[in-house]
């Protein structure tokens, strides 16, 4: 799971961010260097997104990919952010028969797997379920 140098470089890691085209407005996630929605280059601006979602559809996944083994089952879901853009995340901290499409989720900060070869454990985003 390499990191695309573009992450790395964001300031505050821990902010989801992704791009807002000047021409269109749309909201992009992640960012691009051209917008597919006006097709224009070079009027797209990070955008810091809100952190709430709603579960759009999800896979219950059993068989693991590498460094996730002692994480299955778990839920696998399309997330379309309340900002308009759509991402593929996991649903943390939740038994996979509790999750519903439209539930609310918050994406929270978390730890991805295990650690690789080179001993960097790698983070990123999650979803939570907002429990009513
Ligand atoms: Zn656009």
């Amino acid at each position: 799971m390499a990191v695309p140098r573009f992450w790395r470089e964001i300031p505050n890691r821990y902010n989801l961010v992704g791009a807002r085209c000047g021409n269109c407005n749309k909201i992009l996630f992640p960012p691009r260097s051209i917008c597919p929605f006006c097709r224009r280059m070079g009027k797209l601006e990070p955008y810091r997104l809100k952190r709430k979602g709603k579960v759009f559809s999800y896979t219950v996944v059993h068989v693991a990919a590498e460094g996730f083994e002692d994480q299955v089952p778990y839920v696998l879901a399309i997330i379309e952010l309340e900002d308009g853009p759509s991402l593929t995340a996991q649903i943390t901290d939740c038994n996979p028969d509790e999750v519903k499409i439209g539930d609310e989720v918050e994406m929270v900060f978390r730890r991805m797997g295990e650690e690789s070869q080179d001993g960097v454990i790698y983070y990123g985003f999650k979803g939570r379920l907002i429990k009513p």
